[in-house]
């Protein structure tokens, strides 16, 4: 679980939860564990990053270690995230894909429906600006973030 730590070593640790004002972006994170669930990273985020609670605020299981293809809640959806560094958790909520390389099909499926999901409740409009990488190792080659914004534009329309 040692590489987690890099994921979210830019965030500021034993910063309290706030409740965070605006919701303008989402972005998207992995593991860079083989496996795992909501309960390990929490585990560890307050454990050995001492932080209050989990930093996400959804995590996406792949089969190991927790059903693959389900979105679980992390950290409450209103306050603000420990997972993208000073500044861009102010305004956006983090997603955490459970995979180190790759990924499910069910994951990216479930992943593409909540973004849609998220997009809606948070009247987000879906580009390559609000639906954001965490940076350029994280999630890693394992998705397409292009394909995935496509689709949940098309998810959108058809349920306009
Ligand atoms: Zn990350």
């Amino acid at each position: 679980m040692a590489i987690v730590s890099m994921c979210v070593l830019s965030s500021l640790p034993l910063m309290s939860m706030d409740t965070r004002k605006k919701t303008e972006v989402i972005i998207v994170h992995h593991s860079a564990t083989s496996g795992g669930s909501v309960e390990t990273i929490r585990r560890y985020h307050k454990e050995v990053n001492k932080w209050e609670d989990i930093g996400y605020h959804y995590v996406i299981t792949n089969g190991n270690g927790g059903k693959d293809g389900v979105v679980h809640a992390g950290r409450s959806e209103e306050l603000t995230g420990a997972h993208a560094g000073k500044g861009r958790n102010q305004n956006s909520l983090g997603v955490c894909l459970i995979g180190n390389d790759t990924f499910t099909e069910k994951q990216i499926e479930a992943l593409t429906k909540h973004l849609a999901t998220l997009c809606v409740k948070h009247k987000i409009t879906p580009s390559a600006k609000t639906i954001q990488r965490h940076h350029e190792e994280c999630p890693g080659n394992g998705i397409d973030l292009d394909k995935v914004i496509q689709k949940v534009k098309e998810l959108m329309a058809e349920k306009s």
